[in-house]
């Protein structure tokens, strides 16, 4: 059943062994009785044999009590196959000595004396095989020899009916082997069973060890009393208290009292009597928060009865704070740690929910924010932009939210108040934040300057979806910008709409040189001495398919803002060109040039190729700039002035009088002519001081040797006050509107044969 080898084999032999002497001294002390019983049965007929019988007994039974003393103070917990031979032998020995009892005196006893034989033979022949019952050779060889001598004493004393007697005896040994071994496969299973017990105990322990070390978790158990149980040093490291304090302490009300949240739970979860899992419970202990996961399961004694509860404590703080931190960095600008534009989105989702009537959102931009981050370095860029959060939200009302959008771009959603969407209120805050914000800023060394524009959209009941709001603050922000920056917008319809035919505009100008959409039209410049046309205008013009015409006042800054300008306006310098050099003979063609053009380094070359491929002299084109190209880098503009002007073309200062209007500029430079601006002409004949300042520029260019053009001349009384005082060209409706190419020629055949300047006079 266990073989022969192997510790696990010895130590069951040991089992057996130990179960058999466990009764020796019982059984030696019955042997040692009752061959006492027999001695004192023959006492009358004694004889020196019977006598020495009984010393053999004796001595055997000695010896046996011998070896079993022998064997209690044994250590070794296993027993060779050798000491359960010699057992076998020592019972075969004993069970021969009390063989010889019938067999040699129970013929001759008297009838007393052979009941007394046959009642202790069969009660020993019993007793022995059940004590070694448990080591089923011993037993089987005691009975044998025990019935082979009963069977020989019956055949000796020859008696008939002893033949019975001989088949009770056979019976008898037979039922007693067949139990001994039954009991001995009972023993040996039990035996086995057990230690197969106590091997998986080991090793669940060393299991349990495993995990109490290593693990971020621990064991817990409780009694029906929910007072805890053993508790191991490492619950009590992950409840940051010491092993003792635990002992015996009541889990509830002690996690109750250093709990955050999560207690009641675990006490609801204890209450319904059935498994729990994941029951999270946060606790402050020592001025550390701990977040613990707990499962458990009921426990039930052996009548069914519930007795506790025990399972697994796990210590999720590591877990938990990781999550939080990627919670947090994912709401959170990891440079201002304002909130993102994530947190912006739940947060006006929020508000649209809740209170859809009140509140709004400010967009904010940096003005010219791309050029200190470009010219200084990103690192003084991004102590630039967290300087900007910092004022935000010192300026930001208690209860706003401030973001930033990523780049240069910030917002503030003012949460609501209870008189709903407030204008003036978000109006007054943005000119607070723009100025604010335009104050200089310290940084290293450094004092940097940034404007800010912002753009204002309300949260006013008609907007229902986040986008929606965005892009009100977008377009907002948009007209802001496209208002020359550094201020406030509001969102409206009318901006919307402003919006979205800027949007038209410029998918529609993309497209506009390539399929030749573009065009020039005339206006002529007459001379107020002469009367001669002397220049003419070449003044953009388009007509888009989906548009219809859109005048340059409207594409041109669109073209600016969105890079085309170069390329339109190279266009129109070629096609002024090539119509002067072909058309427009004996007078000279005023080019407009905006001021991204002037601004880049290719463009004096770019106008030198365009006159040396069309042919024409360089002192028949006028390039008409206006002040604003002074405005980002002056010298840099003189500079491209110069060389227009070593070329031999005319520079000519537009709309004088409505910009800077630094007269600097004109010492600085030597321009051909300043064109004064419409205005001028039409608030001249309202304003006496406005005719003086127009007086006053014809004779301080006169000084300068330059020519003065009053352009939008549309009354003859304008006409009268220009010549009045001292320009030397006009330009404008009343003399002619700008006018395609061939109208414009045959106007000034007309023109030169006429001779009649006098009806454009007033009478
Ligand atoms: P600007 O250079 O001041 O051009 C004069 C504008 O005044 C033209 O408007 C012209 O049609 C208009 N005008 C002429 N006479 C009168 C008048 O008597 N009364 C009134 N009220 N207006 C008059 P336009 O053609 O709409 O051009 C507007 C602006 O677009 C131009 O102003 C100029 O700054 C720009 N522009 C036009 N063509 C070009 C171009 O080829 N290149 C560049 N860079 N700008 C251009
Ligand atoms: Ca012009
Ligand atoms: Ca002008």
């Amino acid at each position: 059943m266990y073989g022969d080898t192997g510790a696990a084999a010895g130590r069951i032999r040991h089992e057996h062994l130990s179960a058999v002497l466990r009764l020796t001294p019982m059984a030696m002390v019955a042997n040692m009785g009752n061959a006492s019983l027999i001695l004192w049965s023959f006492k009358d007929s004694l004889t020196p044999g019977l006598f020495s019988w009984w010393a053999v007994m004796m001595t055997l039974a000695s010896l046996s009590l011998l070896s079993w003393f022998r064997f209690r103070n044994r250590s070794s917990t296993k027993v060779s196959c050798r000491a359960i031979r010699r057992s076998t032998l020592h019972a075969g020995v004993l069970a021969l000595a009390w063989g010889c009892l019938p067999v040699v005196w129970f013929a001759d006893a008297g009838h007393s004396q052979q009941v007394a034989i046959t009642a202790l033979f069969t009660g020993m022949m019993g007793a022995g095989a059940f004590v070694l019952g448990a080591l089923p050779l011993a037993s089987m060889a005691y009975v044998a020899v025990f019935a082979a001598s009963a069977l020989w004493a019956l055949a000796r004393a020859g008696e008939p009916q002893f033949i019975a007697f001989a088949l009770l005896v056979l019976l008898y040994a037979f039922m007693v082997l067949v139990g001994g071994i039954s009991y001995w496969r009972k023993a040996t299973a039990l035996i086995l069973a057990r230690n197969e017990a106590v091997r998986h105990e080991q090793m669940l322990a060393v299991v349990l060890q495993d995990f109490e070390q290593r693990a971020t978790d621990a064991l817990w158990e409780i009694d029906t009393e929910g007072r805890l149980q053993q508790p191991s040093a490492r619950l009590a490291k992950l409840l940051h208290t010491a092993p003792d304090t635990l002992r015996g302490l009541s889990l509830v009300p002690w996690l109750e009292q250093h709990t955050l949240s999560g207690s009641g739970d675990l006490a609801q979860a204890l209450a319904k009597g059935v498994p729990f899992h994941n029951v999270a419970v946060v606790i402050e202990q020592g001025g550390q928060q701990c977040h613990l996961a707990l499962q458990g399961k009921p426990l039930f004694d052996e009548l069914g009865q519930h007795s506790g509860w025990r399972g697994v404590v796990s210590d999720r703080t590591a877990i938990e704070q990781a999550q939080q931190l990627l919670q947090r960095q994912a709401h959170t600008d990891s440079l201002t740690q304002l909130a993102n534009r994530l947190s912006l989105h739940a947060a006006i989702e929020q508000q649209l929910r809740v209170k859809p009537h009140s509140g709004a959102l400010l967009l904010l931009d940096l003005d010219h924010f791309k050029t200190i981050n470009d010219s200084l370095g990103h690192s003084v860029g991004d102590t630039l932009l967290t300087c900007v959060a910092e004022r935000l939200l010192q300026h930001a009302p208690p209860h706003s939210l401030v973001a930033r959008l990523g780049g240069d771009e910030f917002a503030i959603l003012l949460h609501h108040n209870d008189t709903g969407a407030d204008t003036t209120e978000a109006q007054a805050l943005a000119s607070r934040l723009v100025t604010a914000l335009s104050r200089p800023y310290q940084i290293k060394e450094r004092r940097l300057r940034v404007g800010a524009s912002v753009g204002i959209a309300l949260i006013d009941g008609e907007v229902t979806h986040v986008d929606e709001l965005l892009v009100r603050a977008d377009i907002a922000l948009y007209d802001a910008k496209a208002h020359g920056r550094g201020r406030a917008a509001e969102y409206t319809h009318a901006l919307r709409e402003r919006t979205r035919r800027r949007a038209e505009v410029e998918e529609g100008l993309r497209q506009a040189v390539r399929r030749d959409e573009l065009s020039l039209h005339w206006q002529p410049k007459v001379d107020l001495s002469t009367w001669k046309i002397t220049g003419t205008e070449a003044l953009l013009r388009w007509e888009s398919p989906q548009l219809g015409k859109v005048s340059p006042g409207e594409f041109i800054p669109v073209a600016e803002q969105e890079g085309m300008m170069d390329l339109i306006g190279l266009w129109a310098l070629r096609h002024a060109c090539e119509c002067a050099r072909n058309q427009l003979k004996g007078v000279r063609v005023a080019v407009n040039v905006s001021p991204v053009q002037l601004a880049d380094p290719e463009f004096v070359s770019l106008v030198q190729s365009v006159l040396e491929s069309t042919g024409l002299p360089a002192d028949r084109l006028e390039l008409e700039i206006t002040e604003s190209v002074f405005i980002e880098d002056t010298e840099a503009a003189l500079k491209q002035l110069h060389a227009l002007h070593a070329l031999g073309i005319h520079v000519a200062l537009d709309d004088f009088g409505t910009g800077y209007s630094s007269l600097s500029y004109l010492c600085r430079f030597p321009f051909s002519t300043l064109k004064i601006d419409r205005s001028f002409v039409q608030e001249a004949m309202e304003r006496p001081e406005a005719l003086a300042v127009v007086q006053h520029i014809a004779q301080l260019a006169r000084s300068l040797k330059m020519r003065t053009v009053c352009e939008g001349v549309e009354t003859p009384e304008q006409l009268a006050m220009v010549i009045g005082a001292g320009i030397d060209e006009a330009q404008g409706y009343l003399l002619s509107a700008p006018k395609p190419l061939e109208f414009f020629n045959s106007f000034t055949e007309d023109w030169n044969t006429q001779q009649a300047p006098l009806e454009y006079l007033p009478e």
